[in-house]
């Protein structure tokens, strides 16, 4: 593998920033100082241009199937836009498998089908489908997997109940698994889904008043109360979309609770205007819902203060064709997700450090620094410094673009930020030490991509007494 010497550009830390060049040896980091040479390194001319760690995106559904309905993108495509947006590691969150399946089931078989496709490394979270005796005695198999977190649903089918949750974070206290939540109260959800059902109030407009802000305050409330009881166990709430649940969860963090929370673009930049139209609205059909703006501006603000670690995606590219097909009559029905994995770094930091809602490094901490520590890819990933991986983007803080899908690599026939004038755009992927998209190419191939042996996480800043700002 050539070394690669990135001169002249400005390297951008969580913490700090500098005039200097960075030298990838052997698909590590070497060194970092002024002046490098390297013979017979290949020389990236960075002038201008910001060199930061790699995006970590901690929630991807890259190759979702549920029912009937199967994400556009796939390992290969879905990690080609990764590599675009300037994200080099996701960590996916598999589809439920079989009904009784054992908790490795899905991990193994999504390793297989990631390693052949995948052009950015990848972790994978275990989901807990059922709970019975011997999934709770297969959790510490996690670990020599590779595997530090894993899911909880409180909505769907395969969602558990109180009593299994308590079981389950009392093993993961034991074993230092991160457990991670989808914070919706399932039976609130239903009855109002059923009840407009029953009025014939199935158009968008009604997807979100289906799924009200208590729906999921009651949902963390309750996660961050069974993790009390089993006692100084972490918990990790996964899309948090309302001013209502973050204020629960600030609760808990002055009272010193190790709890966590991601938050996504989507629920930071649109609000449940978009559901007004009828079919475009469709588009939006996502859990939890796009929420009001005082949500939004709540969320950014949690985000710039720390009580929100981590600005992941949830990225799941079900297309518009089968949201508009299966929903137009009734919104339940149209395939929940949307796509979001190649504009996560423009965004947050077009809309955040443009916008001087988040300071520059603040952005490279949630984008990058922080997610690695949570999900135990720290220090290889989310960090510039000697000895770690060479996972490195070059960012141009100035060139712009209208969002459309056309710009985009991602295999998705929208875009929800589609007409949105975004400043700031990765212009290089490193992975590995290898270049992966230089000037719009995709230069690795498939199965480029290895899978991560992730260890227990670390905490982030907010449990360190850190905080970014005063509350
Ligand atoms: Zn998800």
């Amino acid at each position: 593998m050539q070394d690669i010497l990135i001169k002249n550009g400005i390297i951008v830390t969580a913490d700090k920033t500098l005039q200097a060049d960075l030298l990838l040896v052997d698909g590590t980091i070497a060194a970092l100082g002024e002046a490098l040479e390297r013979q017979g390194a290949q020389v990236i001319d960075a002038a201008g241009q910001y060199v930061m760690p790699g995006g970590v995106d901690a929630h991807t559904h890259l190759n979702l199937t549920v029912g009937s309905f199967k994400v556009s993108d796939g390992f290969y495509e879905g990690s080609a836009a990764a590599a675009f947006g300037g994200t080099t590691c996701v960590v996916e969150h598999p589809s439920f498998g079989p009904d009784g399946c054992s908790l490795l089931h899905q991990i193994k078989s999504s390793r297989l089908q990631a390693e052949k496709a995948c052009v950015v490394d990848f972790g994978l979270h275990g989901v807990f489908q059922h709970v019975t005796p011997s999934i709770l005695d297969e959790m510490q198999m996690l670990s020599t997997h590779g595997v530090s977190s894993a899911k909880i649903y409180l909505t769907y089918s395969g969602r558990l109940q109180d009593r299994q949750i308590l079981d389950v974070l009392n093993r993961a206290k034991g074993i230092g698994l991160l457990t991670a939540f989808h914070a919706e109260h399932h039976d609130i959800i239903d009855f109002l889904s059923s009840r407009f059902q029953a009025e014939q109030k199935g158009t968008a407009r009604y997807h979100p008043l289906s799924r009200p802000d208590y729906a999921e305050a009651e949902a963390i409330y309750r996660i961050i109360s069974l993790a009390e009881a089993v006692g100084d166990v972490p918990v990790y709430i996964v899309h948090l979309s309302t001013a209502a649940g973050l204020r629960i969860i600030e609760k808990a963090q002055d009272r010193g609770l190790p709890v966590y929370a991601e938050v996504c673009p989507q629920h930071l930049l649109l609000d449940d205007a978009c559901y007004e139209d009828p079919e475009r609205g469709l588009r939006y059909i996502m859990a939890p819902p796009a929420r009001k703006a005082a949500d939004t501006a709540a969320l950014w603000q949690g985000l710039a203060q720390g009580s929100i670690a981590v600005a992941a995606t949830d990225h799941c590219s079900f297309t518009f064709g089968d949201k508009l097909s299966h929903g137009r009559d009734d919104f339940t029905k149209a395939p929940g997700g949307i796509p979001g994995v190649e504009t996560r770094l423009p965004l947050l930091f077009s809309e955040g450090v443009l916008k001087n809602r988040l300071s520059l490094h603040r952005f490279v901490d949630v984008v990058s620094t922080a997610p690695a520590r949570l999900m135990g890819l720290f220090p290889r990933k989310g960090h510039l410094a000697p000895g770690a991986d060479g996972d490195v983007i070059l960012f141009d803080p100035k060139m712009e673009k209208i969002i459309t899908p056309k710009i985009l690599r991602q295999n998705a026939d929208y875009s929800p930020y589609e007409g949105m004038l975004v400043r700031g755009w990765p212009t290089t992927t490193i992975v590995r030490g290898r270049i992966v998209v230089r000037e719009g190419k995709l230069l690795a191939d498939q199965g480029w991509g290895q899978y991560i042996d992730r260890g227990p996480a670390v905490s982030t800043s907010i449990n360190e007494g850190e905080r970014h700002e005063k509350r």
